[in-house]
């Protein structure tokens, strides 16, 4: 069913990341992937891997996110390359551990520009495809911070783009449902990966646990799945939705 379609996944390339675990279980369930990443050594390092593990076509292109002119000449490759951008998956992001109070306004436009802009940039243009095959799903990762303020590392860029990321998925479930396209979010919770600085000590991961109601931290995989129920066709009555994989962290 997904041999003729192409799942865009952006932010793939991180070796222990979100991104590259559902580009791999995507790509298991039989959808060609685009990967768009900033790190594009470490993304067509991933497109070859899924090429010689699956029976899919896998490339990948090198931009930055938060540059629209980039993200435009990026999914013309992708488009180019691939059979139709049927699923887009939302997942380049960045950290920011700044308090508010030591911030500066670099600071501040980096978070929202990769963050909330970043995903408004390739929405805006693989948006433009679906429509033109009236279907489409489209995921973008949030995350509890958007919900609980911060609270696990990165703090006030980092929940105001989260939380812009909330609304522009309730916005565009709202105008693109016409054109059979699906617009979500997933909020994980704190997930075993890099991204709060680097690999997790014993004493963090403990103090994360204790936050949370399962025994366990997520994993990658965790966010996967759920990206991937929302791309599938089993979610076909699900729009506009925010989907916490959270261990139990936000209950609402
Ligand atoms: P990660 O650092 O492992 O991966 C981030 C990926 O985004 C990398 O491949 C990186 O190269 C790419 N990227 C960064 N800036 C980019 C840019 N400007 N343009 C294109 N690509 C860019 O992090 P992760 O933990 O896998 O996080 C993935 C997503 O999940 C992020 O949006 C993050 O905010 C979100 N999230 C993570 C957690 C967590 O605890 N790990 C919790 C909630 C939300």
């Amino acid at each position: 069913m997904t041999a003729d379609r192409t799942a865009v996944v952006t932010g793939a390339a991180s070796p222990r990341g979100i991104g590259r675990a559902t580009a791999l279980l995507l790509a298991g369930q039989g959808w060609n992937i685009g990967i768009l990443d900033i790190d594009a050594v470490g993304g067509k390092s991933l497109a070859a891997e899924i090429t010689a593990q699956y029976n899919v076509t896998a490339y990948a292109v090198g931009a930055d996110v938060s540059n629209e002119t980039e993200v435009r000449t990026a999914i013309d490759e992708l488009e180019a390359a691939l059979p139709p951008l049927a699923a887009l998956a939302n997942i380049a992001g960045v950290s920011s551990p700044v308090p508010y109070l030591e911030l500066t306004s670099d600071e501040w436009h980096r978070v929202i520009n990769t963050n909330l802009n970043g995903v408004h940039y390739v929405t805006r243009r693989v948006a433009e495809s679906m429509v033109r095959h009236n279907y489409g799903r489209i995921v973008s990762v949030s995350s509890t911070s958007a919900q609980l303020g911060g609270g696990t590392y990165s703090k006030t860029p980092y929940s105001v783009a989260k939380a812009g990321v909330i609304g522009l998925t309730r916005a565009l479930a709202r105008e693109l449902g016409p054109f059979g396209i699906t617009v979500n979010a997933v909020a994980p919770g704190p997930i075993d990966t890099d991204i709060m600085g680097g690999p997790l000590t014993p004493t963090r991961r403990a103090a994360l646990i204790d936050n949370l109601l399962t025994t366990r931290l997520g994993q990658p995989d965790d966010i996967a799945y759920a990206i991937a129920f929302l791309l599938s066709d089993q979610s076909t009555y699900i729009t506009g939705h925010t989907l916490n994989a959270d261990g139990g962290l936000y209950m609402h």
